[in-house]
């Protein structure tokens, strides 16, 4: 089988956790199979990165994020080889740029037009194991890219799609998907399949475990993937077509969305075109705007908040304050996202009224709501923001 695997950072985050991925690799390949391994930065390394240039500026430059960000994934791919060749087994790192991975040139979100796999092939066919520097890539001009956070398994996917792997496998620093985060949930259930639609929700709505625009893509390019622990042998969760899950849960699990800020603009003049002068600014600037609400107008004039990620806070506030007065804006970066998924919510009535009261009944005020066909989310203060997740984890039972 030709196989791609990928480690995140908590599974690459010493040299002797990059010691044992190389044991695990070595297994898969003495067992017949080809590898393409992709890997993270050691756990901790992006962030601090990301540190380093936020002493000098919080608005850094994009384009030169991306060539520092990208750093910390090539130091793993390069030990990782070197501990493969020293084994006994031939390998060779390869930079996102190396293995052919092209595209676009929105920096620090980038996203991926092409995938030339010559390189990758050619190493494959000549028995080496290929180590790809994950969450990288080179726009066609040659500028170094990245793919967003947790980009590394959209890395990932993207080549399993690219070579018509046979299976994907995400190795993590948890035994698959659970039915919410089990570190704020100790009773969360693992899941042993979930549907692409479900884990798309999850992912994009805050369940870090896999990137949203890596599900995305596995359902698109019909990717066999697979999440599953780095530490132990256990059989993983399956991520896969909603049909070849026999028995669908009305709620299939929680996610909780740390990352998330609100801008609100009040007293603006209650007339066509502000929300899209406005909205059109943000997105062209590729800001993510999720939640929006406009109250109903009073006196001509109404107020308009939306969420948008906290690290694109300062972006958007730069952006705020060139189309509006700073007096009327107001931020709040003391806000969670929380939220129910499920494709079974199709069929069945009073998902959300359940939700609603399991959080009134631990007095937690909701401040937004949105509802999709599958997943119903609610904006509410940080601090309630675990307490949320467990409250809801009981009301749907998800523990039996
Ligand atoms: P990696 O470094 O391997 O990419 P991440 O930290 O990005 O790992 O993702 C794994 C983490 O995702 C787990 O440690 C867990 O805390 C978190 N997580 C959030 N929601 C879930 C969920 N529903 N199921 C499993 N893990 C989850
Ligand atoms: N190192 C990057 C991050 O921390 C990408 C990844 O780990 O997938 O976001
Ligand atoms: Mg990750």
């Amino acid at each position: 089988m030709l196989i791609v695997q990928k480690y995140g950072g908590t599974s690459v985050g010493t040299l002797e956790r990059i010691r044992a991925v190389a044991d695990r690799v070595i297994e898969s390949k003495q067992n017949g199979n080809d590898l393409v391994v992709v890997v993270s930065a050691m756990s901790g390394e992006t962030n601090k990165l990301i540190e380093y240039a936020e002493f000098f500026t919080k608005t850094p430059s994009q384009a030169e994020m991306d060539i520092l960000l990208s750093a910390g994934e090539r130091v793993t791919s390069a030990l990782l080889a070197i501990a493969l060749n020293e084994l006994g087994f031939p390998s060779v790192a390869m930079s996102g740029r190396q293995a052919g991975i092209i595209t676009d040139g929105f920096h620090t979100k980038a996203r991926i037009n092409h995938i030339d796999t010559t390189f990758i092939k050619e190493a494959l066919d000549n028995g080496k194991i290929v180590v790809v520097a994950g969450f990288q890539g080179v726009t066609k001009e040659g500028r170094v890219t990245t793919l967003g956070r947790g980009g590394s398994d959209l890395s990932a996917v993207a080549i399993a799609g690219a070579l018509e792997a046979d299976l994907c496998e995400i190795f993590t620093d948890v035994d698959g998907v659970y039915t919410t985060d089990p570190r704020i949930e100790p009773k969360a259930k693992k899941l042993d399949k979930i549907s692409y639609d479900e884990m798309l929700e999850l992912a994009s709505l805050g369940a870090k475990v896999l990137q949203n625009r890596s599900v995305e893509l596995a359902k698109k390019l019909n990717v066999n993937l697979i999440t599953r622990s780095s530490f132990n042998k256990n059989e993983g969760t399956l991520i896969t077509k909603e049909e070849n899950i026999m028995e669908q849960a009305i709620v299939s699990g929680i996610a909780l969305d740390k990352n998330q800020a609100r801008i609100t603009l009040r007293g603006v003049v209650d007339k066509p075109g502000i929300a899209a002068s406005i909205f059109k600014k943000l997105a062209d600037n590729n800001i993510n705007v999720d939640m929006i609400i406009q109250n109903v107008g009073v006196d001509g004039t109404t107020n308009l908040g939306f969420t948008v990620p906290q690290n694109e806070l300062e972006f958007a506030k730069k952006i705020m304050e060139e189309l509006q007065s700073s007096e009327k804006l107001e931020y709040d970066n003391d806000i969670v996202k929380v939220s129910i998924v499920g494709v079974g919510m199709k069929s069945h009535s009073g998902v959300a009224a359940m939700a609603f009261s399991a959080l009134a009944n631990e007095n937690i005020n909701i401040e937004m709501i949105s509802t999709s066909e599958i997943k119903i989310s609610m904006v509410i203060q940080a601090k309630y923001g675990e307490l949320a997740v467990r409250a809801l984890h009981k009301a749907y039972r998800l523990d039996k």
